[in-house]
């Protein structure tokens, strides 16, 4: 694969967008994979309970085993949980399991509650001897708890649109969540990244949606777009990326070229923290 270009410190991103099956996990998963064959060394955070990132990414997630709920509460480190991905030598990943169903709720009464994931992950970055280049995580379809710490941990939001009908419905919200956490918890939060994925080309509709996103966020969204493609939805029960189960396919095409735009745009300028 082609050299990517690699930033001189990590870039967090956060691939939110509270509705689900808009491809969050599908993209979380198929960048971290491009961006690790292109030479960046890549943590994927699963946040969501069901795991779909870490299945992806060919890591087991039972319910006995240590997760990223363990370290949300403060009983593990990153370093305790965190497994290879058996897709790329260079993408590791922190598992989520069920246990993070319950986390949602037990959070609320811990103390610095949003700031959990964050402290954890600055903790790890700060400790390591050649940090990641990325760190990507995938949160659940929701603007509760996990998400916010999500938010608070990242320097970069990337929001994946499905091109269809009510695709810029409820982007409202999470839009004015992100603003409120710029305000109170992160203010160096930037939405960097947009990225329309399932598109059908065949639909006057899918180019209206397109343009429409295009028209709101003219200098965040990529010029590339994710094509829906069969290929891309059979990888995860593989445990694989779409770059490694077909190559060539254009949903792994545009997934690299995707991953390119990201690594070549760099990270938005930005306060130190
Ligand atoms: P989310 O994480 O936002 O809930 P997913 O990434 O899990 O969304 O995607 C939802 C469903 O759509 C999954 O079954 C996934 O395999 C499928 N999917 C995602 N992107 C594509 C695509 N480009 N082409 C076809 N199917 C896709
Ligand atoms: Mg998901």
């Amino acid at each position: 694969s082609k050299k990517l270009p690699l930033p001189s410190s990590t870039r967090i991103l956060t691939v939110s967008n509270q509705k689900g099956g808009v491809g969050k996990t599908t993209s979380t998963v198929n960048l971290a994979a491009a961006l690790a064959r292109g030479g960046a060394r890549v943590l994927v955070i699963d946040l969501d309970p069901q795991g779909n990132a870490s299945t992806a990414l060919g890591v087991e997630h039972p319910a006995e085993e240590l997760s990223v709920y363990n370290v949300l509460v403060g009983e593990a480190t990153i370093g305790e949980v965190i497994r290879p991905s058996t897709e790329h030598e260079r993408l590791d990943c922190v598992p989520a399991n069920i246990h993070l169903a319950g986390a949602e709720i037990e959070l609320v009464s811990l103390v610095a509650r949003e700031q959990r994931l964050r402290r954890a992950l600055d903790r790890y970055l700060g400790e390591m001897e050649d940090p990641y280049h990325y760190v990507i995580i995938d949160c659940p379809p929701s603007l509760g708890l996990l998400t916010i710490n999500a938010f608070v941990a990242a320097r970069e939001v990337l929001i994946p649109i499905q091109c269809e009908y009510y695709a810029l419905e409820g982007l409202s919200q999470l839009l004015s969540n992100i603003e409120l956490i710029q305000q109170h918890l992160n203010s160096e939060l930037t939405i960097s990244t947009i990225l329309l994925t399932m598109f059908d080309s065949r639909t006057n509709l899918a180019q209206q949606v397109a343009q429409e996103v295009r028209d709101h966020f003219p200098t965040q969204t990529l010029e590339t777009i994710i094509p829906r493609s069969v290929r891309v939805s059979e990888a995860p029960s593989y445990g694989q990326s779409v770059i490694s189960y077909d190559y060539s396919s254009s949903g792994s095409l545009s997934y690299r070229e995707a991953a390119a735009e990201l690594a070549h745009r760099g990270a938005p300028v930005s306060k130190e923290r």
